[in-house]
């Protein structure tokens, strides 16, 4: 059976040049980067070659980048170290962040008695920029605002510029999670007083374990994983050498191909939308992810049925797709981003499940997809005399 793969916002596939480069540095570049003999310095030249071109690519300088191990570490590094070395007392976030960046702000909340400000989202999953300028005025406690760029389940997209420029007028720091968006649209930091922001290649066609936090120079921030001078003291242990030229190689190939994935990835998501609309009476989609103005990889669809084992069937029909984000689908509890969104009768009578492009997504899989969800949803739907259903 082939098998489709329809949840790229968990994870993608390696490129094959991202493969090639990443074996050849296994191979070849074994060298410590720290080491001052030519076998340190080949790779520590990799290292900086890929520093270099995400600095171009964000335009920032190559000093504020910082490479991690993935997306988790890097919003754990900047929140935590936001808290104990830049002394922020309150944080502003919101109730549809990733585990990542809720669960460590809720941590540094237990721990250090720090105080935390939900912006709660309105009925399309929007944060309210109004709001955020009421919280800022209404304490002098130095405060840090984290807030994701794009949502993970179902792709709103945050004002960048506007929320940052906020921050800025009010004297916040401002975090924001960018991992579903970077290298995945035009990101311009010269541009957008944002503070820190975190990366993951594996978002991106790159390897897992690997990724990097954006850390604005003037903002003093420190690491959290102390030991060798790596990463200019923000990041001890020996670099992984082989998952930052992956990362390079899959932010270079995104680069090169953005105009042609996104359209490709756009009119996919128009597809899946006209598609699941025909077969499936009373199909709804969850925030902004099926407007034009939501991130294009991400559609959220509401089925007007529950079946919590949706996600089991369409694996056995060979369709990978998540009944929500990857760190929660597993979970037995709907994701806070679902319960945020949807009422008690939705919750008892609908299931939600998040497809999740990339540039590899054929007209084909989203056939097979309808196909397979129009023979799972059948004994679910019910013909009226009028044609309509219910
Ligand atoms: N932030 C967002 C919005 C994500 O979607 C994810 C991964 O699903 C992460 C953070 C965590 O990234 P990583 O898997 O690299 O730890």
């Amino acid at each position: 059976m082939d098998r489709i793969y329809l949840d790229n916002a968990a994870t993608t596939p390696l490129a094959e040049e991202v493969i090639d480069a990443m074996v050849q540095v296994l191979k070849v570049n074994f060298g410590n980067p720290s080491s001052t003999h030519s076998f340190g310095q080949e790779a520590k030249i990799l290292i900086e070659t890929v520093r270099r071109e995400v600095a171009d690519y964000l335009k920032v300088t190559p000093a504020e980048i910082v490479f991690t191990s993935c997306g988790t570490e890097s919003n754990n590094m900047i929140i935590k170290s936001c808290v104990n070395h830049l002394a922020v007392e309150r944080i502003i976030t919101s109730p549809m962040e990733h585990k990542c960046v809720a669960e460590t702000v809720m941590d540094m909340k237990k721990r250090r008695g720090l105080e935390v400000v939900y912006l709660r989202p309105d009925s399309n999953g929007d944060i309210s920029l109004d709001d955020l300028v009421q919280q800022l005025k209404s304490s002098d406690k130095k405060t840090l605002v984290s807030l994701m760029h794009a949502n993970n389940e179902i792709g709103n997209l945050l004002d960048l510029k506007k929320t940052a420029q906020i921050c800025k007028e009010h004297g916040a720091l401002f975090h924001s999670d960018t991992v579903q968006t970077m290298a995945h649209m035009e990101i311009d930091f010269s541009d957008i007083p944002v503070d820190f922001a975190s990366c993951s290649a594996h978002k991106f066609h790159g390897p897992k374990g690997s990724g990097f936090a954006f850390i604005r120079k003037s903002s003093g921030l420190k690491g959290i994983i102390t030991g060798g001078p790596q990463e200019r003291s923000l990041r001890a242990g020996t670099e992984n050498v082989c998952g930052i030229v992956g990362l390079g190689r899959a932010l270079e190939l995104s680069l090169k191909n953005m105009q042609a994935y996104t359209e490709h990835i756009k009119s996919i998501k128009e597809y899946t939308i006209q598609k699941l609309t025909q077969i499936i009476p009373g199909i709804r989609f969850n925030g902004r992810s099926a407007e034009e103005s939501s991130l294009y990889t991400v559609l959220s669809v509401l089925l007007p049925f529950k079946d919590p084992m949706i996600g089991l069937k369409l694996d056995m029909k060979g369709i990978a797709i998540s009944q929500g984000s990857a760190c929660s689908s597993g979970a037995a509890k709907p994701s806070m981003v679902m319960m945020m969104l949807l009422d008690d009768e939705d919750m008892q009578r609908t299931t939600p499940l998040r497809i999740s492009f990339s540039h590899l997504t054929t007209k084909e899989d989203i056939d097979a997809l309808a196909e397979a969800l129009k023979e799972i949803s059948q004994p679910f739907i019910i013909e009226n005399a009028d044609g309509t259903y219910r």
